[in-house]
């Protein structure tokens, strides 16, 4: 079984994803992390990203691969745990950039399928239902009003340790959701055959109960 979750940023896709994939038993598949593993590398080395080349080149020194510690699923690059700086806001304000160029979603997204090829999976992203895996069983695409998807993102970054204010973050989240909206490749859409689910008022645990129920039917 495949489960497609897309939908704007911090509408609260990974978490639910994640406790979905649990309480199923399947495996997880967070993209928008391989997407800022990629453009953490990107940045680390200051990657020109209109030089085709480099870019094509690039991709084949990046193995990207999930470990699974203390029940949290981290991003491993070429071995290395680097799951707390893909959440930087350096990577965040960027990674929209990264996203949009096609060699990276070509790699990424054979990646993905292949990933998927070899399990249950429920998968979270911007064009899983539409794209990724078009004839995923369940699609479903999750909303939330971007004052409650920006405290979510507020209350991430004040764990981190990083310093924003909910404004700023609210104004990055629109910039973000604009870009992903109108790139030319595989922009962020809802699928024909997605339900849409608004979690603005909804806890955690009731999401993932809608989203089995949704499953069951
Ligand atoms: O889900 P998350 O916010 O971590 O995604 C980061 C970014 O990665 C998104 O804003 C989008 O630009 C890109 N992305 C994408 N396609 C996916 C998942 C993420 O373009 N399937």
């Amino acid at each position: 079984m495949q489960v497609a979750i897309d939908g704007p940023a911090s509408a609260g896709k990974s978490t639910v994803a994640k406790k979905l994939a649990q309480d199923l038993n399947y495996m997880y598949l967070d993209t928008g992390a391989m997407y800022r593993g990629v453009t953490l590398e990107f940045l680390k080395d200051d990657v020109d990203l209109t030089n085709d080349e480099l870019i094509s080149q690039k991709l084949k020194n990046i193995n990207l691969t999930f470990e699974t510690i203390e029940s949290e699923q981290h991003l491993l690059i070429n071995g290395e745990d680097k799951s707390q700086e893909i959440r930087s806001i350096a990577v965040t304000n960027s990674v929209s950039d990264v996203a949009s160029i096609k060699q990276v979603r070509s790699f990424l997204v054979a990646e993905q399928r292949r990933i998927a090829g070899k399990h249950d999976v429920v998968m979270d992203g911007r064009d899983i239902g539409t794209t990724v895996l078009p004839n995923a069983e369940v699609k479903v695409f999750l909303l939330a009003s971007v004052h409650e998807r920006a405290q979510r993102r507020l209350l991430d970054y004040q764990q981190s340790g990083e310093t924003i204010s909910l404004n700023q973050i609210e104004e990055d989240i629109k910039n973000r959701d604009y870009k992903d909206q109108h790139r030319a490749i595989s922009p962020l859409v809802k699928a024909k055959d997605a339900i849409e689910l608004d979690t603005t008022s909804l806890a955690i645990d009731e999401v993932v109960e809608e989203l089995k129920k949704i499953i069951e039917k």
